[in-house]
């Protein structure tokens, strides 16, 4: 295995901003510790270095002018730019969460649609609490705090400009363009998650609770889990025998009360290998093809299904034997309009994806904004830290 080494850099600085409002200069002390990693000891203390160099050309603390009260915007721009990347960052991890459980059919589509909903909900709520921060909106607060510090030494007030009146003060923006833009690429983001609810809402469709997808149109195909479980190693298992009938079909009138039917048909042979082979335990399904006899819509269907499964089951140590069982499994099904539960589908993982190119381009667009946030500051001058001065 290759080895990483890492090298330790403390940073000491002294700071001073010139202040865009009042043009005064104040300055404090920066301290980072750091580190670098690399694959030679060189490497790592290369890196180190650079990242010392990044930290004192760029990095800035939080502290208002001693003599107006007002906040810089490159220390504005820090704030606002780690809630936009929390706003991207939860929202897309609502999109993974629910494609996880939309692919996975650990739920039906409309949860995962919701849980990609309510995670972009809270990403845009944070892209608002980044939007509509205002650290200059009490400046005489803002004043009181940095003279305080200036009291206790943490802060120092370098040069005091020519006193001007509040009121002549230019308070800088807090945020940019682009921010809003985020904020509103955001909120898109929770509308392009919401497309299935919506379309199952504008169309009517019936909804079931025994079909994955929920909705199920004609020529749709949907998995339906029975209520038996099956125990097998890692879960496999061959399907034989497969049957799935409409035993309503004559009074609904339909042509076809055979529909086609599949389900797992996994091979093994006399052994099978793998980090953690052991038995597990899951749902027998069947996915089921419906005839594109438009006529089904609002109709419900009774269906009986059946499987032979053959399966590895394990017994004892490293041992399995393979068996066979038949699995049955009897449920109803409202039909929505043709294609429905397709559409249904569609809408959710496109949903999903648009979401998650909306929640990317607000962060970089929130970023870019940032980063001219941070150049409406006059840049900060650098010295030596004079370790007995402070
Ligand atoms: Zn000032």
């Amino acid at each position: 295995m290759a080895t990483t080494y890492t090298s330790k850099v403390s940073v000491r600085c002294v700071k001073q901003h010139t202040c865009v409002a009042c043009a005064s200069k104040y300055s404090y002390v920066l301290v980072r510790n750091l580190q670098g990693t690399g694959s030679t000891a060189a490497a790592a203390e290369a890196n180190a270095e650079k990242a010392a160099l990044k930290a004192v050309q760029g990095e800035v603390d939080f502290h208002p002018c001693p003599a107006c009260g007002v906040v810089q915007p490159d220390m504005t721009a820090v704030v606002v730019n780690k809630r936009f990347w929390i706003a991207g960052l939860v929202g897309l991890a609502g999109v993974v969460i629910s494609f996880i459980c939309g692919f996975g059919r650990a739920t039906q589509i409309m949860p995962a649609a919701y849980i990609g909903a309510a995670f972009t909900l809270v990403g845009t709520l944070i892209a608002a609490w980044a939007n509509f921060y205002a650290p200059n909106r009490d400046l005489v607060s803002n004043r009181a705090t940095s003279e305080g510090k200036c009291q206790t030494g943490k802060l120092k007030l370098d040069e005091r400009a020519a006193a001007q009146p509040d009121a002549m003060l230019q308070t800088p923006a807090s945020q940019k363009r682009g921010h809003r833009i985020g904020l509103a690429l955001c909120a898109a983001a929770v509308v392009a998650t919401l497309a299935p609810p919506a379309l199952q809402m504008l169309g009517g469709w019936p909804t079931n609770t025994t079909s994955y997808p929920e909705v199920v149109g004609a020529g749709d195909e949907a998995r339906f889990y029975f209520n038996e479980d099956i125990v097998s190693i890692n879960g496999k298992w061959k399907g034989h025998e497969i049957a799935a009938y409409v035993t309503n079909a004559d009074k609904l009138g339909t042509a076809q009360p055979r529909l086609t039917a599949t389900t797992k048909s996994e091979s093994w042979g006399t052994t099978i290998s793998g980090k953690s082979v052991s038995n597990s335990t899951n749902k027998m399904y069947l996915d089921v093809k419906f005839p594109a006899e438009p006529d089904l819509a609002g109709k419900e269907l009774s269906l009986n299904m059946q499987v032979r499964a053959v399966y590895p089951h394990g017994v004892g140590n490293d041992a399995f034997q393979d068996e066979s069982k038949v699995f049955k499994h009897a449920t109803t099904v409202t039909m929505g309009p043709a294609g429905s539960g397709t559409k249904l589908y569609r809408a959710w993982w496109e949903g999903e994806l648009m979401a998650a190119s909306f929640l990317i381009v607000s962060l970089l667009v929130a970023l870019k904004a940032c980063a001219s946030l941070r150049g409406d500051a006059v840049p900060t001058t650098v010295f030596q830290a004079d370790d007995n001065a402070r």
